[in-house]
């Protein structure tokens, strides 16, 4: 039974939703999150938006107001280069400061302790409940202490989001090996895990697998 659940949602309006997922769909997925809020054993409920300059500075304040006012757990997170459309680039990011700023300027918010691996700088508002966070892999990069690994929908187990090499899973466990080899298989994989990501760097190369493909 999953006890966490993380949604994603880039604007709480509903022709820029419809504009971003091509779905008119923000309604149905509000109606959603509520769902799952009456699960109380369902903690904490993430609603993550993709933070992109020229797009992202009039949300911040609806959102803030979003997570002022019910259970979830807004994070904005920088736009990264894993898009399928390849339209990442530096300008495009929105950083985790300066939403931030524009929220601590009607919110004012301060920062909680960070938990070891956590991707998010997490802030409460000062006067009252609700919390936001930051999640800034390209302005302040968390790699030195990342201790996540992914598994795609195919049994392809990737170290890093920005991998261009992926270590099949599903070959062994089809062909029945045992439980100590596929330990073998990952401990193998993580050794080699990347110890950062090169966004920004000369020679960086977006790797094939976009966001969705790689599932979160
Ligand atoms: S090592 Fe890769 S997955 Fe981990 S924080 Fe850095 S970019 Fe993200």
């Amino acid at each position: 039974m999953p006890t966490r659940s993380n949604v994603s949602i880039d604007s709480l309006q509903r022709d820029r939703f419809f504009h971003m997922t091509r779905r008119d769909s923000l309604p149905q997925v509000l109606r959603g999150l509520e769902s799952i809020a009456r699960h109380e054993s369902v903690r904490p409920i993430k609603v993550n938006a993709v933070a992109m300059r020229g797009f992202t500075e009039e949300e911040a304040i609806p959102f803030a107001e979003f997570a002022r006012s019910t259970a979830f757990q807004v994070r904005f997170i920088e736009f990264m280069p894993l898009d399928a459309d390849h339209a990442w680039e530096p300008d495009a990011v929105l950083t985790g400061d300066e939403l931030r700023a524009i929220i601590h300027g009607v919110h004012p918010l301060e920062e909680l302790p960070r938990e070891p691996h956590s991707t998010a700088r997490v802030f409460r508002f000062q006067d009252g409940s609700g919390e936001i966070g930051f999640v800034n892999p390209v302005s302040e990069p968390f790699c030195a202490d990342c201790n996540r690994v992914r598994l795609t929908a195919e049994g392809k187990l990737r170290t890093c989001l920005f991998s261009l090499h992926e270590t099949d899973m599903r070959e062994p466990l089809r062909s029945g090996a045992s439980d100590d080899e596929l330990e073998t298989v990952v401990r193998d994989a993580v050794w080699r895990k990347e110890l950062k990501h090169h966004i920004g760097e000369a020679g960086f190369r977006q790797p094939p697998r976009t966001m969705s493909a790689i599932g979160g």
